[in-house]
């Protein structure tokens, strides 16, 4: 059996975490399996390379910083490897480059392209152990990129997709999936399996389990995932296309703070007015995510919805720029707001799970000040003081009629 196994900058973050991941990868190489290991950079490492670079300029070139971070994730396969010889085992580490695996030329957020499977498949004929550096890339002109952070899972799907692997197994901190954050919701507990759909609304809305485009990637190759962590023994959670347990309607609930709302008042009651507003935003990238739109009244309308509170300087400044031709009479912000969103791949068919997420927030004294639906999620915007409670009282309910 081939297995991919991805430890997180915490499963290496010193000496005795090193060992402890490389006795965990040795069980699988003696029980004669083929061990793909990806790693991710060492504890803080990624931040303090961060730091690092704003002590020495204020903008750094991108590709400059790409090339300083790919080293956090070299040290720890280099250091993985020593490991598993000092124990008596043969390993080998080896970087993107030594791979071969291909990315866009977009440093800090490249997207992996390629990835060539000789080397790799040349070392594990050596009866090699290999280690390979997460995160990083090399672009066509031969230099370092990195995919975003949190992009060691990303590599370790894609290679598990490239080697068609077995297994992919990704070790974090937490053991798994939680119906909610087990720091906000006492009864919380760990799913069993999770679809690709539920994990991506999971992943987009803050959970920060897994990086967002292992999933999408995960989905696309059809690879199983099982996250785990390296710390106990606990089983994991299975992410996958269809889970066994049909009858679950709903598998979390989650609140993510990053969210800002912008109203746009008094906007003239006429054709092209939406269009014309999230033009200006789409051209500098900004993504909209809830947004609702008022009955028009005396000839006017409003228009609301949120982004993320890291791009709410740069909208509001471009709407503002933008008022008189928009012939918005005024803009108006909340930065403190929350989004609490409960996912189920089962909801699609069920009308009373809205319902009973709305009565859950009545009963608890908690105002929505948005709503959005998907097939697989409902998404309530609320005050940002109540999105603890919130999650409580909408995990009570479901859990009350077993459905979380
Ligand atoms: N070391 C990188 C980061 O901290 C990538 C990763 O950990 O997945 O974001
Ligand atoms: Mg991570």
């Amino acid at each position: 059996m081939l297995i991919v196994k991805k430890f997180g900058g915490s499963s290496v973050a010193d000496k005795e975490r090193i060992f402890n991941v490389a006795n965990r990868i040795l069980e699988d190489y003696k029980a004669g399996h083929e061990v793909v290991v990806v790693l991710s950079a060492q504890g803080d490492t990624t931040d303090d390379l961060l730091e690092k670079a704003k002590e020495i300029s204020a903008s750094p070139s991108k590709r400059e910083m790409d090339m300083l971070l790919s080293t956090g994730e070299q040290q720890s396969v280099a250091l993985m490897a020593m490991a598993l010889e000092t124990l008596g085992y043969p390993a080998v580490s080896l970087n993107a480059f030594q791979v071969g695996m291909t990315t866009s030329s977009t440093y800090g957020n490249a997207r992996l392209r390629n990835i060539e499977t000789d080397r790799i498949q040349a070392e594990l004929d050596r009866k090699n152990i290999v280690l390979i550096t997460g995160f990083q890339g090399v672009n066509r002109y031969d230099d370092f990129t990195t995919l975003g952070r949190g992009g060691s899972d990303t590599t370790a799907v894609a290679l598990a997709a490239a080697l068609k692997a077995d297994k992919c197994e990704i070790f974090t901190d937490v053991d798994g999936v939680y119906t909610a954050d087990p720091r906000v919701v006492k009864h919380a507990r760990k799913l069993a399996e999770i679809t690709y759909d539920e994990m991506l609304e999971f992943a987009s809305l803050g959970a920060q389990v897994l990086h967002n485009r292992s999933v999408e990637m995960a989905k696309k190759y059809g690879v199983e995932l099982v996250v785990l962590s390296s710390l106990t023994r606990a089983e994991g959670t299975i992410v996958k296309e269809e889970t066994k347990v049909e009858k679950m309607l709903v598998s979390g609930v989650t609140a993510d703070k990053n969210v800002a709302r912008i109203a746009v008042v008094g906007l003239k009651d006429e054709p092209g007015k939406a269009f014309e507003l999230f033009s200006l935003l789409s051209k500098k990238n900004i993504n909209v995510d809830i947004i609702l739109q008022s009955i028009g009244r005396e000839g006017t309308k409003d228009i609301s919805f949120t982004v993320g509170r890291d791009n709410l300087k740069e909208a509001v400044q471009s709407l503002e720029e933008h008022k008189e031709r928009l012939d918005a009479q005024r803009i108006e912000v909340d930065e403190h707001v929350a989004k609490v969103s409960l996912v189920g791949a089962g909801m699609a068919s069920n009308s009373g799970i809205a319902t009973k997420m709305f009565e859950a927030l009545y009963d608890a004294g908690i105002n929505i000040k948005m709503i959005s639906t998907s097939e697989i999620k409902i998404s309530l915007l609320i005050d940002e003081k109540d999105a603890n409670e919130a999650t409580i009282a909408i995990h009570d309910a479901f859990k009350l009629s077993g459905e979380l």
